[in-house]
């Protein structure tokens, strides 16, 4: 079995609608994917029409926005009901915040002598509903400003750029809670990639487990290196978590990110699916 349980369609930042993305992971010989989209739901139909299609089960799933100390970090939620009137309320409110900050981060970048609009992002991100950065870095490589999303995050986008404009998260243990309320289960993404080693140190992730309930940490995602996966290993282990393995793929939004470049274990796909059960959640098939 291979499973991979974090990928991005066109209606978040990823760049294949969802069915598009089935095919391709039909083609990469995965046999279970969880549509992870930014804080929607909005593939999924789709993705679950196409996954009967072409024999992959899709596994209902979303990476949702979380503040934590006012630094942003994702969760990811699997196996909830998409109709859960408290989960859906949030939802629109951070995408409602994800919109407001785009003509935000355009007037930034106008003082910096680069004139993009709204209108400009609106065209490019065509029918996302969640907008997000990349939808304002694949504008700054339309116009040659820069030759990636990657550089545009670098030079311009990144925490700490100059183009960098915060904006509303659920607090992070809140977004757990609210998951839950939802038969849904609750599973950290990437906890130690890129600078988040800091924003969720152990004890941290251990008060979220005691607190919260939180059922689990990705553990191979390639914002992790090897030494960082054996510590994450480890610590997963001591706390009773599911230790999953994704891609994080966004199709040519973000490289190395290929379809099943990282699996998770068929074990802990039982688990995870175990403990969606026990809250009453939705599984495939
Ligand atoms: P946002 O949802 O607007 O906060 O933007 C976050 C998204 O941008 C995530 O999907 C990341 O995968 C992507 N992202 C963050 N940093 C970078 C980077 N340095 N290069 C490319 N994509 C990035
Ligand atoms: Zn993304
Ligand atoms: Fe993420
Ligand atoms: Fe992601």
């Amino acid at each position: 079995m291979r499973i991979d349980l974090h990928t991005h369609s066109n209606v978040s930042d990823g760049t294949d609608t969802p069915t598009r993305l089935v095919l391709e992971a039909a083609e990469a010989d995965l046999d279970v994917i969880a549509l992870t989209d930014h804080d929607t739901f909005g593939g999924l139909v789709e993705a679950q029409e196409a996954g009967r299609r072409h024999g992959v089960r899709v596994l209902t799933g979303i990476e949702m926005s979380a503040d934590r100390d006012g630094r942003s970090v994702h969760v990811l939620g699997y196996g909830c009901d998409v109709r859960d009137p408290g989960l859906l309320a949030e939802l629109t409110r951070m995408r409602e915040a994800r919109r407001q900050r785009v003509p935000q981060m355009c007037a930034r970048l106008r003082d910096l002598g680069i004139a993009i609009t709204m209108d400009d992002v609106l065209m490019q991100a065509r029918g996302a509903v969640s907008l997000g950065r990349p939808h304002v870095a694949d504008v700054l490589v339309a116009a040659g400003v820069v030759g990636s999303r990657t550089e545009a995050f670098e030079q311009f986008l990144a925490e700490g750029r100059p183009a960098y404009v915060p904006r509303y998260a659920t607090e992070l243990g809140r977004a757990i809670d609210l998951l839950h309320a939802a038969r849904g289960v609750a599973v950290l993404a990437h906890p130690w990639g890129r600078q988040s080693r800091s924003v969720l140190p152990a004890p941290y992730i251990e008060e979220l487990v005691h607190l919260h309930g939180l059922d689990g940490i990705e553990v191979d995602h390639q914002d992790h290196d090897s030494h960082t996966r054996s510590l994450l290993f480890e610590m997963g282990a001591r706390l009773g978590l599911v230790r999953t393995g994704s891609s994080d793929y966004h199709g040519a939004g973000k490289v190395d990110h290929e379809l099943g470049c990282n699996l998770t274990r068929p074990t802990a796909y039982r688990e995870l699916l175990a403990r969606i059960r026990g809250r009453g959640g939705a599984v495939p098939r």
